[in-house]
């Protein structure tokens, strides 16, 4: 039976904006590059986040000294005289209610206040976060889902792939910067999963984009489909234009985001 549209519309949740203060309590080594902190707080015991795609604001304050900011009609006030910290996304990884507990993963990419900060970090530190303000859902009706991106989309892809139903068809196009980098997940997903590596030979001998290499060849699935993008912002919008103009995917059936930059 085809589906209608109404079956297939993405819904968006908005949630109060809260500040919390939320202390590290455990750190493990995912891969080389990247760490899960678990944090603890009694602020999470209201925390909500419906959709593997949510973020939260990290601040990291330039002397280190965490500060909280007042939730005001206007966003987030911080003191008066008190410089605004500087503030990074990520994406809540795991959430368990019963614990107050949030992990969240972090690419260690090299020089940056939230990159350095996790290289650093010790059980007892605290950091502020925020949000997530919402939340978008793409509704499992879709017959497929395809999900493209690299490390800084794989705590979005992983978490995906350990809530989704059972039998769900999910493809997966990750990009990392070896095989060192591979995450393995539990899923009851049906997942096809292809890794490409950052500095695969043929790629760096042809100045080709293994990432968008490997869209490009990929067989497409039957059926209704739903694209999921994350990662850096030329490549995501290289690979928006090469879905809507040589696929002909619908901007309803993709979402696209830029999660960093790349500077020269
Ligand atoms: C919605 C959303 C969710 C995100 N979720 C996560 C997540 O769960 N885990 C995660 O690790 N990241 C995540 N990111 C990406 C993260 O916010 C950025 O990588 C951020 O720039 C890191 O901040 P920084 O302070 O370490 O570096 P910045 O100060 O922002 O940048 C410093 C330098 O590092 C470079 N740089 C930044 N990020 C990268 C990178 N990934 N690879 C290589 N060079 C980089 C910049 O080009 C710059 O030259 C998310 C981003 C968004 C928008």
């Amino acid at each position: 039976m085809s589906k209608t549209p109404t079956d297939l519309s993405v819904i968006r949740l908005r949630h109060p904006l809260k500040a919390r203060r939320l202390q590290v309590r455990n750190i493990v080594t995912v891969t080389p590059k990247m760490l899960s902190v678990t944090f603890y707080s009694a602020d999470l015991a209201d925390f909500v986040s419906a959709s593997f795609d949510d973020h939260i604001k990290l601040f990291f304050p330039a002397d280190g000294q965490p500060i909280m900011p007042e939730a005001s009609a206007d966003g987030l006030r911080f003191p008066d005289g008190v410089e605004r910290p500087v503030a990074r996304d990520y994406t809540p990884r795991r959430y368990r209610q019963n614990e107050n507990e949030l992990d969240i993963d972090f690419l260690l990419h090299g020089d940056g206040p939230a990159s350095n900060w996790v290289s650093q970090a010790q059980a007892g530190d605290v950091l502020i976060a925020a949000g997530p303000r919402g939340s978008f859902i793409i509704p499992d009706t879709y017959d497929w889902q395809m999900m493209i991106g690299d490390e800084t989309a794989l705590p979005a892809i992983t978490r995906r792939l350990e809530e989704a139903p059972e039998g769900k068809h999910i493809y997966v196009i990750a990009l990392v910067h070896d095989a060192s980098e591979r995450q393995i997940v539990k899923t009851h997903a049906n997942v096809h999963i292809q890794w490409v590596y950052r500095h695969a030979s043929d790629a760096v001998k042809l100045h080709t984009d293994p990432l968008l290499t490997a869209v490009t060849e990929i067989k497409w699935p039957s059926g209704q489909g739903y694209i999921w993008g994350a990662g850096e912002s030329a490549q995501m919008r290289e690979l928006q234009r090469h879905l809507s103009e040589d696929r002909g995917v619908d901007t309803s059936r993709m979402r696209i985001s830029n999660y960093w930059k790349q500077h020269a």
